[in-house]
């Protein structure tokens, strides 16, 4: 017998024939043996319809109020789901994230959990019941319901699956796992057998919308195995957790490609060349809440003034250009462009501390493409390029050919979903 945590995803809750099958796939899993949690999201768009109405009737809603409206989506494919199961034979309990025990911090719309305490899902376990568990959401000290931020269904699911000691923590989704690109954009793109915690962050911190952010730091703080698979299929998907000695895993040299479009790129020009001025437009950045990516700085020609261009966010965009406008006089720089026609194209693999001629071949591939690189950045498992937006998806596909990366026959299905 073995305890399984199960997160499923608004596409695979789209509507009550995707609820059927999910109830039937929890009950199966049930039947076999074992424990089970589901964490469930909201049904297919409910979270962007319930953003929408809230816009309708204000253009700033205050933040406790939105997080208790989001919430509800999340209720309401938890009690449906329920009844699903119930109508299968097998003893069932849905719970919302404060009765599950997910106690966090006080940001509302991105709460971060500050601890877990399960005791009604564990009374459930024990009492052979399945236990449904409705993701994304938690209580503050001051009772308050909170959200964990777009997506932190994935984060409540790896939360209680540390905490439970679960032996793993499925993410069933709309495709069959990982993909070494997006499976929409490079339709011969394989699925990864296996991956590390490390290299999945990389990707998903560069665009590829496989897990949430804080999920997969979860599953490496302590250890959790995750298997991201398709709710829509049985086959096995992708296995993201760490080699052991005794189980070492075959270690690709470059794990997948990520490409991001939603990322701007502003230019600050003119800026006096001297100690310290750096730190101080950072500092503009940061007071805004800007988290900024790549960085380039000129040399500068008379030794008086440079150029420094930096990536960030599109949503953060706005905020941080009327911050370093207010702060021209302070930072005495000449001119401020800002672009949003860029993309980044991230290359990733844990390979690349052992490996050499990865650059070459990169910048290789694009130079056949004839697609110019702006901006470079890495880290010790990365490389990153930004490129024109239009050029963004043929980079991906020329850069994935070029790692023979490419599948022999076609393996990725897209079952649903969009892709978010
Ligand atoms: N329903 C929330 C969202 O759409 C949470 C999630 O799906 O994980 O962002
Ligand atoms: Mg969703």
């Amino acid at each position: 017998m073995a305890l399984i945590v199960q997160k499923f995803g608004g596409s695979s809750v789209a509507d009550a024939t995707g609820l059927a099958r999910v109830a039937e796939r929890i009950a199966a899993t049930h039947r076999a043996g074992n424990q089970v949690v589901a964490v469930v999201s909201a049904m297919g768009d409910t979270t962007d319809d319930l953003l929408d109405l809230a816009a309708q009737v204000t253009p700033r809603p205050p933040a406790r109020e939105m997080d208790i409206l989001l919430t509800a989506g999340e209720r309401i494919s938890m009690s449906l789901l329920a009844m699903a199961i119930d109508a299968r034979g097998v003893p069932v309990r849905s719970y919302t994230g404060q009765q599950a025990g997910v106690l966090t911090d006080t940001t509302y719309g991105k709460a971060q959990i500050v601890k877990l305490a399960p005791e009604r899902i564990v009374q459930s376990l024990d009492d052979g019941q399945v236990a449904i568990v409705a993701g994304f959401q938690g209580v503050n000290e001051a009772n308050d319901v909170t959200t964990l931020g777009r997506g932190g269904s994935d984060t409540t699911a790896v939360a209680l699956a540390a905490a439970l000691k679960a032996d793993v923590c499925e993410i069933y989704t709309d495709v069959d796992g990982v993909f070494t690109a997006d499976p929409r954009v490079v339709s011969s793109a394989r699925r990864i057998a296996e991956i590390t915690p490390e290299e999945t962050l990389e990707l998903a911190s560069h665009g590829a919308k496989i897990l949430h952010l804080r999920a997969v730091e979860f599953a490496r703080r302590y250890s959790v195995p995750l298997h991201v698979r398709s709710s829509f299929s049985h086959k096995e998907g992708t296995w993201v957790r760490q080699p052991t000695k005794e189980d070492p895993m075959e270690e690709p040299v470059i794990a997948g490609i990520a490409h991001d479009a939603s990322q701007g790129k502003i230019t600050v020009q003119g800026v006096p060349d001297r100690p310290g001025v750096a730190a101080r437009l950072f500092q503009v950045c940061a007071s805004v809440g800007a988290n900024v990516d790549t960085i380039v700085q000129n040399v500068s020609v008379d030794s008086q003034r440079t150029d420094i261009s930096f990536t960030l966010s599109t949503q953060e965009a706005e905020a941080t250009m009327h911050a370093l406008r207010d702060a021209q006089d302070d930072l005495g720089y000449q001119d401020l462009i800002y672009t949003e026609a860029i993309g980044i194209l991230s290359l990733v693999g844990a390979g690349m501390r052992t490996h050499t001629g990865i650059s070459s071949t990169l910048f290789g591939a694009l130079y056949e493409e004839g697609i110019n690189i702006h901006m470079i950045s890495t880290s010790e498992i990365r490389i990153s390029v930004v490129v024109d937006i239009d050029e963004l998806q043929r980079a991906v596909r020329a850069v994935h050919s070029a790692f023979d990366l490419d599948a022999s026959e076609t393996e990725a299905v897209v079952y649903g979903g969009t892709g978010r």
